[in-house]
């Protein structure tokens, strides 16, 4: 098994060791065509414009979409859920649509650009750190979302099926077992 994550644009490096801590292999994918050479990818934070704007230029956005409607294992932190996200509310900007979720960019933003806060998630044994940096707020979401971690009444872990996301920053702390549940989706995937 292989785990991509998309070198794109933003924090890819943290997510690469992440699950290179956890003895898997990972490909810093870059192209359509890196997209054959895994089994899952993994969209991280940065800035979902830029990353919206090159993945079309170079046709990882139209490549990408076709294969996760087809059930291709994602994981988008912060700027890579804007980019899966279905509707962005506050911007004018067309994202992936692959999961059911409308959100509102930079929403925690005013105040404190970034703050950390331990949070309960759905079938986790301990509560996770989650490290927040200008993180997009999930206003609503759909039926066949899943809500697996909440904070002040909004949902900040989601899934649908086989697109995973999260508003914060779990690559940036120590604790593995939010790309260990990736890692179990993209298992579940490459059985199929
Ligand atoms: N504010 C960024 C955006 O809207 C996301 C921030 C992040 O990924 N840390 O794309």
């Amino acid at each position: 098994m292989v785990i991509g994550v998309s070198g794109i644009q933003g924090d890819f490096r943290e997510h690469k060791w992440m699950i290179e801590k956890l003895g898997i292999e990972t490909y810093v994918v870059r192209t359509p065509e890196d997209l054959e050479k895994v089994d899952g990818l993994i969209i991280p934070g940065g800035e979902s414009t830029t990353m919206i704007r090159i993945m079309k230029r170079i046709g990882l956005f139209d490549a990408l979409k076709e294969k996760i409607f087809n059930g291709f294992p994602v994981y988008g932190t912060c700027a890579g859920l804007i980019v899966l996200a279905k509707e962005i509310e506050n911007y004018p900007q067309e994202s992936l649509g692959v999961i059911d979720i409308k959100v509102r960019r930079n929403a925690y933003g005013r105040q404190v650009d970034s703050f950390e806060e331990y949070v309960e998630i759905k079938g986790f044994d301990r509560p996770f750190k989650a490290i927040f940096i200008r993180a997009p707020r999930v206003e609503a979401w759909g039926e066949g979302v899943e809500t697996l971690a909440f904070l002040d009444n909004h949902p900040i872990m989601l899934r649908q099926n086989n697109v995973l996301v999260t508003s914060f920053h779990p690559e940036l702390t120590d604790d593995t077992r939010i790309h260990e549940y990736f890692v179990e989706m993209v298992k579940q995937y490459s059985k199929k």
